[in-house]
């Protein structure tokens, strides 16, 4: 039995106040019956850190650098995010992979720092409209998670795994319950396939998750919990979201 995880992805959102604020309603809110996490910005780690440290809660970045040190200019090392207590690093977030033009292979490099430092990462993929319109969503999903999976041969079992439609995220545009299991359950058959460990293995859907779709979405055999970006700012959509998936 796979246990839920919800895991926040505040994006570059927040101010000490606000956060100080969100995270006291969260750590106020439990128990949960499932997993929580939240990844935040870079500056607010240390707060982060002293208002979950104790407890069932994990924090997490957004990113983490595919080299260990040196001229970097503005990236962040897992070593570095270990030393925070980082549980999670996302990688492959589809505002890196526009915005950055992170390829597959990059993420797969920042997908083997992360768990060379002992840290899990949120693998993300998805496909934009324009792919799925083209009957493209399987193939685009299945080569971005090869990549990864390819480049961490034996230890790819220890990734969790996000899909999120491009066209879902921060559009208020929900893929369907129906829509997003057919997509895990290629993952998961995938994972399976590659690792032997798919059924042990977390999959979970992000891309307009709030507090009213959230029960649905998390019913689905292959929906292991959520990414939720915009409701992780808001502590009632964000715990109703983490109750649901509990
Ligand atoms: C995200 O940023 O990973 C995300 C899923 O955003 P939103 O929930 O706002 O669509």
């Amino acid at each position: 039995m796979r246990r839920k995880l919800v895991v926040g992805n505040w994006k570059m959102h927040g101010s000490r106040p606000a956060n100080a604020e969100l995270l006291a309603a969260i750590v106020g809110a439990r128990p949960y019956g499932c997993d929580v996490a939240v990844c935040v910005p870079y500056p607010y780690l240390t707060e982060t850190a002293a208002a979950l440290s104790g407890g069932d809660l994990r924090w997490g970045a957004q990113d983490c650098s595919a080299h260990e040190q040196g001229a970097y200019t503005g990236e962040v090392s897992a070593t570095m995010l270990a030393e925070f207590g980082c549980r999670y690093a996302i990688v492959g977030h589809s505002e890196r992979r526009a915005c950055h033009h992170e390829s597959d292979l990059l993420v797969a490099q920042k997908a083997q720092a992360a768990l060379a430092r002992g840290i899990t990462p949120i693998v993300c993929v998805g496909e934009t409209l324009e792919q799925r319109e083209a009957g493209d969503t399987e193939f685009v999903v299945k080569r971005q998670l090869a990549a990864v999976i390819h480049r961490l041969a034996h230890c790819a079992g220890e990734i969790v795994v996000a899909y999120e439609p491009v066209w879902a995220i921060g559009t208020g545009r929900t893929a369907t319950p129906e829509q997003a299991q057919a997509v895990h359950a290629v993952l998961r058959t995938q994972l399976q396939a590659a690792t032997g460990h798919g059924e042990r293995m977390r999959i979970l859907y992000g891309g307009s998750v709030k507090a009213d779709n959230a029960a649905t979405l998390f019913a689905q055999p292959d929906i292991d919990g959520g990414l939720i970006g915009g409701a992780s700012l808001k502590a009632a959509d964000f715990i109703a979201i983490c109750r649901a998936a509990g």
